[in-house]
């Protein structure tokens, strides 16, 4: 049986709930620009092959992705479809409110545009959490990941490079063309990086200009990052590592007792 929703029967979704334990999967990402060697729906493809594989070792169900995120920064390049964060609010908003009317009160939210969709989720999930009582976690794989990029001798966080990389080639090997990628290793700049997994992490988010990106552009195709040097096997153990954090949180959202997991609603 699918563990995702739309393919199963309003029937068979009563009983798989119970026996999620009320624990549902919301997948977010982006349709943007990914430098000539990644498809156009990565960032949601990734999310999407998390939730299905967490999914399946702890017996929940997964949610219809949303295919769409905040991407104002890759309007440079063809294909890429952004939304403004005030729509992408109100729709999770309305999907989370959905799904509690028919029992879900557990969501956990993977968000594939690593960290560029956090500050709008995380409205979402205090919305939530306040109006109707139930639990949203945020699960970004850039931050998951933090204690063990380093491990594999990843860079940092940037587009379409060797994290990403590696995990398509070890999951969707045919949509990957390597031979396509251009390097182009990020820059440092002392006080703004948003990568969590480094100590000069500051924490601030803007997007870049669409200035910015057309350097990026004319360097590597819209890559920033390294992906040449980057393997399968590597998008393997760092798709386990994720796994691993993902059905950790799944579970510890299972063993809560009711009681816990409301807080006070308010209307
Ligand atoms: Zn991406």
């Amino acid at each position: 049986m699918s563990v995702w929703l739309h393919e199963n029967s309003w029937y068979e979704l009563a009983e798989r709930r119970q026996r999620a334990k009320d624990v549902i999967i919301i997948p977010v990402g982006s349709t943007e620009q990914h430098g000539t060697h990644l498809p156009l729906g990565t960032d949601t493809m990734v999310a999407m092959m998390l939730a299905e594989d967490a999914a399946v070792e702890a017996d929940v169900v997964v949610a219809p992705p949303l295919w769409f995120g905040w991407s104002p920064h890759h309007m440079v390049l063809p294909g890429t479809i952004t939304v403004r964060p005030e729509v992408l609010i109100e729709v999770i908003s309305d999907v989370i409110e959905s799904l509690h009317k028919h029992g879900f009160s557990r969501f956990v939210i993977i968000n594939g545009h690593r960290i560029v969709n956090i500050p709008w989720l995380q409205l979402v999930a205090e919305r939530a959490q306040r109006l109707l009582g139930v639990k949203v976690v945020l699960f970004d794989p850039a931050y998951m990941s933090k204690e063990f990029v380093s491990k594999l001798g990843y860079g940092p966080v940037g587009r379409s490079e060797e994290i990403e990389t590696s995990q398509m080639l070890y999951k969707v090997p045919h949509l990957v063309h390597l031979e396509k990628a251009k390097d182009n290793p990020v820059a440092k700049h002392d006080l703004y990086s948003v990568d969590p997994a480094f100590a000069g992490d500051t924490l601030c988010y803007v997007p870049s200009t669409v200035k910015d990106m057309q350097r990026s552009v004319e360097i590597a195709g819209g890559t920033t990052g390294t992906p040449s040097r980057t393997t399968s096997e590597q998008g393997e153990k760092y798709h386990r590592h994720l796994l691993k954090n993902l059905v950790t949180v799944i579970r510890q959202l299972q063993g809560l007792s009711k009681s816990e997991e409301r807080d006070d609603v308010q209307s």
